[in-house]
């Protein structure tokens, strides 16, 4: 009898709680659509409101896909969309506010143009090294653009990500700076983590460098010289853009 008691607590307790978390989704949702309301959504590209992405600018997005290519240096490095005004909003938009919607069509454009590359990799796993932000401006913005695209990318790819690379100290934002100065700033900024070429599965042969926006190639170059000194044989640069 007494048993039976506490079971039936129990059970009564167990479904205040769901009850509860139900009652707590469903504020949420309210409160979110609320705030939906007072301060829409609009979109990137042509700030129509309730999307984040409307469907023509996804499509003038996509229409700027090309399979770019740079040397830099001996880096090659691949580069997946023209100049575009719509590339420009959409980027901007996303480094400042990690909305999954346009990390997931900035990706797209990075799929597609991974897929169109054969590296000579041996056709083994795709590795891609996400360029680092300095610690202190990952904690401002919130995420690392570069880290946040290579996750969606490699999930399409069946690829893997690998952040082995460490911003050891803040640079000046390279767009202010010119060519000579943007090598000076980035000279020794990078290194590999510790336990990168200790590591069980060891030193991969091939990877991809990611970054959203190539533009002198410096930041490129500095990651590629790091990567090569710690024993991967060919790296690569995959980024959206070039010079935006
Ligand atoms: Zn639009």
């Amino acid at each position: 009898m007494h048993v039976s008691v506490l079971s039936e607590r129990r059970d009564s307790i167990a479904a205040m709680m769901d009850f509860l978390h139900v009652l707590s989704r469903v504020i949420r949702k309210i409160w979110l659509l609320g705030i939906n309301l007072i301060f829409p959504q609009r979109c990137a590209g042509c700030g129509i409101v309730f999307l984040s992405l409307c469907r023509k600018c996804k499509r003038e997005l996509d229409g700027l896909f090309l399979c770019g290519e740079v040397m830099v240096d001996e880096f090659r490095a691949f580069f997946a969309s023209s100049h575009g005004n719509i590339l420009k909003k959409v980027l901007h938009r996303f480094k400042y506010i990690s909305d999954t919607c346009l990390a997931e069509a900035l990706s797209g454009l990075l799929v597609k143009r991974l897929r169109s590359i054969r590296p000579d990799s041996g056709g083994g796993e795709i590795i891609i090294v996400p360029i680092p932000l300095h610690a202190r401006r990952e904690r401002d913005r919130g995420f690392n653009q570069s880290e946040l695209l290579a996750r969606l990318v490699a999930k399409e790819v069946g690829g893997v990500v690998m952040n082995v690379l460490v911003r050891e100290r803040a640079t000046e934002p390279q767009a202010r700076l010119s060519r000579s100065e943007r090598l000076v700033n980035v000279r020794g900024a990078f290194r590999v983590r510790k336990d990168f070429a200790g590591s069980l599965a060891g030193v991969p042969e091939t990877v991809f460098v990611l970054d959203d926006v190539i533009t002198t190639g410096s930041t490129f170059v500095e990651c590629a010289r790091v990567l090569k000194a710690a024993g991967v044989k060919r790296v690569y640069g995959i980024m959206l853009a070039h010079g935006l």
